[in-house]
């Protein structure tokens, strides 16, 4: 299986804790940042066709006007054809850039799912984020979605946030929860350097974190919700397959500044900048990279096991790999952070927030 991942680096605003290849206030250069995506897209059209399944994020990828969507799409469909041939097409929006037009748009184009970023339900944390959108502006994008005839729509929410209490999360998840949507996604706040937040000093709060996605475990499971990775939820069938296909260590093309892609057994990044993206496309050039390496041996076997410990149910390893990972293995299961059935391993359901105790043994 192969993805397809586009970034798109234009966003309204910055929100206060985002590290994320992107930049606000560059709306002007949306069109010609069309042309730098096609030219980078004509790189590739050898791979044209052999695409299962396309993510396009960002940024903001419904900051776009309806006329530059369509642009984008026809990008798109230069790689994979008809995207109602794909096995999964993903399109990340956030709820004060998407309205009926575009949803309708989207869902005529064949684009089989959307991923919408609420993070909170309360208006006075969605305002210390600084995020764009309020809670109005997330259920009046949802309906759209749903008048549209979207079935599958994803929500991304935020715990360990400064000024979140465990009720306000509570809230959050209640609310949500309402509006069945097919898929969740959890995410604790880091906070990077060079963010917003990280200048304010504003601490991450990793216990309350951890609580909360306790909570969250709980309730999305009685909501219908099963927990399937470290931070993804979904009703049964509804699981992201092209974030499946990372996990699975499946091959995969990004484009756009800032896209990693893993291709003949090489991972390489295209460099975040979006200038230098722009300025690379406009001289004719390929995009600037900003790292580039094989992965081989040990290495890659050590990542296909981490990779595949991040989904709840685990892996199923090669027998080399399992003979090869032994003592790791075996010092995981004797400190009770996973457990193995034969070859079969996985992280403990209540374990899984401190999955990065259990990546540590094989780095
Ligand atoms: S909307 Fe997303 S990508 Fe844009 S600034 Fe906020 S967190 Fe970053």
């Amino acid at each position: 299986m192969l993805g397809l991942y586009i970034h798109i680096p234009f966003c309204r605003s910055k929100c206060g804790y985002c590290d994320f290849a992107s930049e606000a206030g560059r709306e002007a250069q949306i069109g010609p940042y069309l042309d730098a995506l096609t030219a980078e897209a004509a790189r590739y059209d050898g791979l044209a066709g052999s695409f299962s399944t396309l993510y396009v994020g960002g940024g903001t990828p419904s900051l776009l006007s309806p006329e530059q969507l369509g642009r984008l799409l026809g990008i798109l469909e230069s790689l994979t054809g008809p995207l109602a041939g794909l096995r999964e097409s993903t399109f990340e929006a956030n709820p004060e850039s998407l309205d009926a037009e575009k949803a309708s748009l989207l869902k005529k184009a064949g684009v089989s799912r959307v991923s919408l970023g609420l993070q909170a339900a309360q208006d006075r944390l969605l305002k210390r984020l600084g995020r764009p959108g309020l809670q109005k502006d997330f259920l009046r994008a949802y309906q759209a979605l749903r008048a549209a005839g979207y079935g599958n729509i994803s929500a991304d929410l935020m715990c360990g946030l400064p000024g979140q209490s465990e009720a306000d999360f509570s809230e959050s998840l209640d609310w949500l929860l309402a509006l069945a949507p097919e898929h969740v996604s959890l995410y604790a706040l880091e906070v990077h350097e060079g963010t917003p937040f990280h200048a304010e000093g504003v601490a991450e709060a990793p216990d309350a974190a951890a609580a909360m996605y306790e909570a969250a475990a709980t309730r999305l499971k009685a909501g219908g919700l099963e927990r399937y990775e470290i931070s993804n939820f979904s009703r049964p069938g509804r699981e992201s397959l092209h974030n499946l296909n990372y996990w699975e260590q499946g091959e995969y093309l990004g484009l756009g500044p800032g896209a990693a892609s893993y291709l003949d057994g090489e991972r390489r990044a295209n460099a975040p900048s979006l200038s230098g993206y722009l300025a690379a496309a406009a001289g004719g050039l390929p995009p600037p990279q900003e790292y580039r390496e094989k992965l081989e041996g040990r290495a890659k076997r050590a990542e296909l096991v981490m990779l595949g410990l991040r989904k709840t149910a685990g892996i199923e390893l090669p027998e080399d790999i399992f003979i090869e990972f032994k003592p790791e293995l075996d010092r995981l299961l004797e400190a009770g952070l996973i457990v193995a059935q034969g070859r079969q391993v996985r992280i403990r359901e209540d374990r899984l927030y401190v999955a990065n105790a259990v990546f540590r043994e094989f780095v």
